[in-house]
């Protein structure tokens, strides 16, 4: 068969069990498949897929047909336009999570040269961490988790990120343990309320760690304990950033207040959802 009659034969599998923009899916997983750009699959229409490559592109096609998410089942995802591996204990990396990099480039302005120390609070994948050394050449930093197995995965991206020199692993609950002081602190922690539960999308309950995603019945629980903590862990006139979940701006903005933090500013996200926000200690607390 071509690329192009795969193309057809995968939509249509597709439509039939209800999916939506079946067209570019098709391509995307033909492309994932045979290891190709989707440029190639527009350009090559009359390409025939080698044996060992039509069996990926059956099996891939069944586990996607059954919910699986495409980077799942690549066990690749792209963040900030760097690739991230994924494993069963990390977080599929959202784009939404992007705005975090914005936030930190935006209140570092020119100073990107400077020698930054940066810490990520539960850094799964590492894709926060491991964006920031990229973009910032001299800055080093430190990503911790409460699960091995998604540290162990960390490491790998940021060697295959290339900053595996500056960027530095360790096991901790939310920075226990850890004596230093940082300039900039960032955090995607779990913020879904569990009483949420019912209502997530199905995919996202079956193949995203629960830990990653529930942050108890409120869904305040890990901001709550980030506010008490990151005091003892940032430098003088640091930088916080964090990801919030819908509609709980006003409640994270007032527990960091009630630790002696300013809020600098806020990001929404492109449905115009407050998602991101920034801090600095108050300068009189
Ligand atoms: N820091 C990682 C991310 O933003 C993991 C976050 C998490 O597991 N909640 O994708």
């Amino acid at each position: 068969m071509t690329l192009t009659e795969w193309r057809k034969a995968i939509e249509g599998a597709m439509i039939q069990v209800g999916f939506s923009q079946t067209s570019q899916e098709a391509k995307w997983l033909l492309g994932a498949a045979i290891n190709r750009e989707g440029a190639f699959i527009t350009l090559n229409p009359s390409y025939t897929p080698t044996p060992l490559e039509e069996k990926t592109i059956q099996d891939w096609l069944a586990r996607r047909l059954k919910g699986e998410p495409l980077s799942r089942i690549k066990g690749m995802r792209e963040f900030w336009s760097l690739p991230f591996q994924l494993n069963e204990h990390t977080l599929d990396p959202r784009p939404e999570s992007e705005l975090i990099i914005e936030a930190v480039l935006k209140w570092i302005g020119p100073c990107s040269k400077e020698p930054w120390r940066l810490l990520d609070l539960g850094t799964g994948s590492g894709c926060l961490l491991i964006s920031l050394l990229h973009e910032l050449k001299n800055a080093s930093g430190m990503g911790v988790d409460i699960e091995e197995k998604a540290l162990s995965m960390a490491q790998k991206n940021a060697e295959l990120n290339g900053v595996l020199p500056r960027a530095h692993f360790q096991i901790s609950n939310w920075g226990e343990g850890i004596r230093e002081k940082f300039d900039i602190i960032v955090s995607n922690p779990p913020y879904i309320p569990l009483q949420e539960k019912e209502t997530l999308e199905k995919a996202v309950l079956a193949y995203d760690p629960a830990q990653a995603l529930f942050g108890g019945e409120n869904g305040l629980d890990c901001y709550a304990l980030l506010a008490k903590t990151i005091p003892h862990l940032l430098a003088p006139k640091g930088l916080v950033v964090l990801e919030i979940g819908m509609g709980q701006s006003a409640s994270v903005t007032s527990l960091f207040q009630e630790r002696g933090f300013q809020r600098l500013f806020v990001l929404k996200d492109l449905q115009g959802i407050e998602r991101t926000l920034a801090f600095e200690m108050n300068p009189t607390s």
